[in-house]
């Protein structure tokens, strides 16, 4: 993370200003509805004025999407579509569907609450952080986000029990891929800092703490033993962490290859938190699916991740937030302007030689829900509106490995979408206000049933 979440605080929005935010922006409607639907209904058939591909970026007119959720069963014109008996059906014919968006770069257990502290986890519960998490998560669903993939809580695997409640139908949220813990160095960007050094941390709280390949082996084994759905590591210092410089790699290629050794065995998958290059190129080499953040990528650097299929996920409009925020200590806030404007360098580079790009907002450093305000930051820096929306689909699918479950709306993928009215090729801000959200076809928002 470009932060500790825990220092989120500068966000001040606190769990209630969150719970109005989501009633303001959903509608009070939406949320009753929320309850109420809580049951997919079957079948459904969403009627849509407009459905993108977003493979081609083509708009076709008057498509019914036939759901039997949790998943789509067919895409008819429809002028031809018969309805089923006992099919509900959904009236988007103003809207634009399009599939669920995807983060790739959460913090849903940590930050926007509090003050700038990095003691905070040291005070807080689990049951507290995970009960706290609880509008994060659905913040974030209703801003049209039906999936992420969430890389990294202080205090280990309150992450995964949050998806786990998720999938139990406990708590609303999207499809949750959880770290567990982050895999970092002694004193490194994912270690707790800042207490005095005669304090032992309980074990939850530097879970993933190690040094040296044979116990990078032993946490990543751990970790994926309590649930992890990927493997997060820290190869260099972070922007956000006290005595940290982004510019300094951490772990060694060695430790990094250890880490997604293991997690591959697994059949997971590895971010690496990484903004210099040599820390990049260490974690290319040892294989890992993405570099996050990415902030001082250099010509080498990128050649390498193209050759590797490597993922960069870069977090843009968190740089607008940090750099805003006076609340945070002079040092992170001058480390943030000197790799935000690198970053926005690299990430046009990277355009130009077509590395793989996947939507990551490091939300927490953001509040929860504003994740859709980075595809505006991402065409500033001159991606098409369609390219925009790929990082957040097919891309994320890709870099996720569930392009046979998400990711776009096909037959056999699940029935996650949503809805907006007018293009959001032509106005890619559209996506800041989605309208309609569906996930494994139970409607979580509908603001068009309203009026
Ligand atoms: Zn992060």
């Amino acid at each position: 993370m470009r932060t500790r979440a825990t220092h989120g605080g500068l966000l001040h929005l606190g769990v209630n200003a969150l719970l109005l935010a989501a009633v303001i922006l959903g509608g009070v409607s939406a949320m009753a509805q929320e309850q109420a639907q809580a049951k997919p209904p079957t079948p459904v058939a969403v009627r849509c004025g407009w459905l993108l591909d977003v493979r081609t970026g083509k708009l076709a007119a008057g498509q019914v999407i036939v759901v039997e959720p949790p998943k789509i069963t067919a895409i008819i014109p429809a002028s031809a579509y018969q309805p089923a008996a006992g099919a509900t059906l959904v009236d988007l014919s103003k809207a634009t569907c399009l599939p669920g968006l995807m983060d790739m770069h959460t913090h849903l257990i940590d930050g926007a609450d509090g003050e700038y502290d990095p003691a905070r986890p040291l005070r807080r519960t689990g049951a507290q952080m995970a009960l706290g998490a609880i509008p994060h998560a659905k913040a974030t669903l209703l801003a049209g986000f039906t999936t992420v993939r969430d890389v990294g809580t202080f205090r280990a695997f309150v992450d995964v029990a949050l998806r786990d409640a998720v999938d139990a139908g406990i708590v609303s949220g999207p499809h949750i891929v959880p770290a567990g813990a982050y895999v970092t160095i002694s004193g490194g960007a994912g270690a707790l800092t800042g207490y005095a050094p005669d304090i032992e941390l309980p074990l939850e709280l530097r879970y993933g703490v190690a040094d040296g390949p044979d116990k990078v082996r032993e946490r990543v084994r751990e970790i994926i033993r309590h649930g992890a759905g990927v493997i997060k590591v820290l190869a260099t210092g972070a922007v956000l962490t006290r005595h940290s410089q982004p510019g300094s790699q951490e772990f060694t290629e060695e430790e990094l290859r250890a880490a997604v050794e293991e997690a591959n065995k697994a059949g997971l998958r590895v971010a690496c938190h990484a903004h210099a290059p040599a820390g990049i190129k260490a974690a290319v080499r040892a294989g890992v699916n993405s570099i996050e953040h990415g902030s001082f990528l250099d010509e080498e650097a990128m050649q390498m991740m193209k050759q590797h299929g490597t993922f960069l996920v870069p977090d843009l409009y968190d740089d607008e937030v940090i750099l805003a925020n006076m609340s945070y200590p002079a040092e992170y806030r001058e480390k943030e302007k000197a790799a935000g404007e690198r970053q926005r360098e690299g990430v046009r580079r990277a355009l130009q030689l077509n590395v793989k790009i996947a939507f990551g907002t490091d939300a927490a450093v953001i509040p929860h829900g504003d994740n859709g305000k980075q595809f505006n930051s991402y065409v500033k820096l001159g991606m098409s509106p369609l390219f925009a929306i790929q990082t957040a689909t097919i891309n994320a699918a890709e870099l996720l490995g569930w392009s046979d479950r998400v990711g776009a709306i096909e037959p056999g993928k699940l029935a996650d979408v949503i809805a907006v009215e007018g293009d959001p090729l032509k106005n890619v801000r559209l996506l800041e206000n989605v309208q309609f959200v569906m996930k494994d076809g139970a409607v979580y928002k509908n603001t068009f049933a309203a009026r």
